[in-house]
């Protein structure tokens, strides 16, 4: 397993105290998440695109058209930063200045490597299994055309940061002793994701039971 690298540009400067450092918390921030935010830069253009991605071991796996401009710069070597947030909630604080909200958000730097023949199957599966899972085994296997036309790819786990803000809001003295801050609500809301009940489409025949392992789906 590569081994983590601490670099200036991944150690926090605002907030340092919500920063993380070790590995298990980026694992767990990253296999609660769906979406990545992929940063490179297009002739001088900063571009971020989200997409689905999974964990797999130390990497970070994505895959899209092989046609797609993100993909392209990725393959070439443009270097990478690749973000994920969970957005666990608002902090309402007696003042506006200290409302913000709660949330897990991990960084990684990094320059992406293709990964082709029976590995990039095997890197399919881990990202259909982390975004759908159960699904890799009952809906058809990608042909051979349809691999031909997809890029997947695997970032490094070596140089991240996380940052995670949570619990209440963190009011000024002031704000909490004065009559006017004592007359305002203050707390956290937190959210939640949550899946809705499946809806078939409209080719599904009638009474077709929803798959066992959709229904154990919980977020
Ligand atoms: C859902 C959400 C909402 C936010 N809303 C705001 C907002 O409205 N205004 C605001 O100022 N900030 C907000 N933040 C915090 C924001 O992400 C930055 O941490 C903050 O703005 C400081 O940016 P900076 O470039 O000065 O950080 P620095 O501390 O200078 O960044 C140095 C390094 O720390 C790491 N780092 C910084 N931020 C994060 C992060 N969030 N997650 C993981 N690593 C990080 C990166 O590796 C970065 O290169 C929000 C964060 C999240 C996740």
């Amino acid at each position: 397993m590569a081994k983590a690298v601490k670099s200036s540009r991944t150690t926090l400067k605002r907030l340092p105290e919500k920063a993380r450092t070790d590995v298990a918390t980026l694992h767990a921030v990253l296999d609660a998440g769906l979406v990545a935010h992929v940063g490179v830069m297009d002739h001088g253009q900063p571009i971020v695109i989200p997409v689905g991605y999974a964990r797999d071991q130390a990497k970070i796996l994505i895959h899209g058209s092989a046609a797609s401009r993100l993909f392209k710069l990725l393959e070439s070597g443009s270097p990478a930063c690749v973000t994920v947030t969970i957005l666990d909630g608002l902090v309402l604080a007696r003042s506006l200045f200290e409302s913000s909200m709660n949330y897990r958000s991990a960084i990684i730097f990094g320059t992406a490597t293709r990964i082709s023949g029976p590995a990039e199957l095997d890197a399919l599966k881990v990202i259909t299994e982390h975004l759908m899972p159960g699904r890799w085994d009952h809906a058809r296997q990608p042909s051979p055309k349809e691999l031909k036309a997809t890029m997947t790819l695997a970032l490094p786990l070596t140089e991240y940061s996380i940052k995670i803000s949570e619990g209440p809001p963190g009011d000024a003295d002031e704000d909490l002793t004065s009559d006017a801050g004592k007359a305002i609500w203050a707390g956290h809301i937190p959210i939640y994701e949550q899946f809705g009940d499946p809806i078939p489409d409209q080719f599904v025949p009638p009474g077709t039971p929803i798959p066992d392992y959709v229904t154990k789906w919980s977020r």
